[in-house]
């Protein structure tokens, strides 16, 4: 019988003979990777050497094959969410598949956020938005993966609250999953970036086991896709701009009732009704936000999504989704948050629309900062 393979990068069983689905890997590659060792399907090889991501299909059933997995186990879950798009990056109804099993959250990409930003109220904010969920973490950190010396603290936790069992990491794709692992691996094991990482969402695909001390296991699971970020609706290209790299510096606009504020081509702000005041967009910094007048709104995006107003790119325009509209009545300090693009805090009492491309979510919470 044949040896069964794993591809060292996303841990999906080698497979030689279906190219669109997980694990192939073409039968020349295979051979050479056994030679040095190093066995990786193609789609991660790519991903390694050009930076390139390959579309394989993965259905709703492995997730939910997954999720009910964690409730059966007697494990630690740590569930890794992206404190910039901390909405579009929770499990939908985790608290329900998770059963007794104790659940650490951890806020990750801390480094986006303003540095004066205190950690305890962001936890406090953390925990407040995870209980309105049904979630009740037995513990919240945060953490930016990018950085080997806050590991060390997660590893702690993790001790602390695995008590001698396994643990599952979760969460939906591109929350940086992949790279706090690779830290913890090489952390534990000093070997380097073993796991495919990559700012493209949906990479990790099969479940990794990285051994523990005690003969349990830290399994990786397989990102989540969150249909309603952004993500989904961009180019490459274009995802490398929406996606901050660093500390993100708020822009503050003092707006009239009347005017809009368009995030590149992608979202809509719309100040409608109130005193003037203070409106504070949080988007990466290669984002460029434009203002106009409201009832010039409309025509300025048709004349200008492309151009002026990017992304989406000039060749992407025809197949961008149109911008839908959602209105709010704010009573206090609120954001209103585009999915995986970024926020505007509303400072004082005031009617306002956001728009974002059909299918991205658009929604309000107590404002993070
Ligand atoms: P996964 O899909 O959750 O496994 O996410 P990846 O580990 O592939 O990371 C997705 C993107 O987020 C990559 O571009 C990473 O470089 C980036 N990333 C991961 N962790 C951090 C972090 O702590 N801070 C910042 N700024 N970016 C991060």
């Amino acid at each position: 019988m044949e040896e069964e393979l794993f591809c060292i990068g996303c841990g999906a069983k080698i497979q030689t003979e279906q190219p669109k689905e997980l694990g192939y890997t073409p039968q020349s590659a295979l051979e050479k990777g056994l030679e040095n060792g190093e066995v990786y399907c193609q789609r991660c090889f790519r991903l390694r050497h050009y930076n390139e991501i390959q579309d394989v299909s993965l259905t709703d059933d492995d997730f939910l094959r997954l999720l009910n997995e964690l409730g059966k186990a007697d494990a630690l879950i740590v569930n890794v969410v992206d404190i910039f798009d901390f909405n579009g990056s929770l499990i939908p109804g985790l608290h329900r598949f998770v059963g007794d099993n104790p659940v650490l959250l951890v806020g990750n990409k801390v480094d986006l956020l303003p540095k004066s930003l205190k950690r305890g109220r962001l936890t406090q904010w953390m925990r407040e938005r995870a209980h309105e969920e049904g979630l009740r973490p037995v513990d919240i950190l945060l953490t930016s993966a990018r950085k080997s010396n806050e590991m060390t603290d997660l590893l702690a936790k993790i001790e602390e609250y695995r008590d001698g069992r396994d643990v599952y990491v979760v969460g939906v794709t591109n929350v940086g999953k992949s790279t706090l692992i690779n830290q913890i691996i090489k952390q534990t094991a000093g070997v380097q970036d073993l796991i495919t990482t990559s700012q493209f969402p949906g990479t990790t695909l099969d479940k990794i086991e990285i051994p523990l001390d005690d003969g349990h296991y830290l399994f990786d699971t397989p990102g989540i896709i969150h249909r309603h970020q952004m993500a989904h609706y961009l180019g490459k290209k274009d995802l490398k701009i929406i996606a901050p790299h660093k500390e993100i510096k708020p822009k503050v606009y003092q707006l009239n009732a009347g005017q809009t504020l368009f995030l590149g081509g992608l979202a809509r702000f719309d100040f409608i009704q109130g005193e003037r005041a203070s409106f504070v967009a949080y988007v990466s910094n290669d984002i460029e936000p434009h203002r106009t007048k409201l009832e010039k709104a409309d025509a300025f995006y048709d004349k200008h999504k492309g151009g002026l107003l990017q992304p989406p790119r000039p060749d992407e325009v025809s197949a961008f989704p149109e911008l839908v509209r959602f209105e709010y009545s704010i009573k206090e300090k609120t954001d209103i948050v585009f999915a995986g693009l970024g926020w505007v805090t509303v400072t004082t009492p005031a009617v306002v629309a956001g728009w974002a491309p059909k299918g991205v979510d658009v929604l309000t919470r107590k404002a993070l900062i």
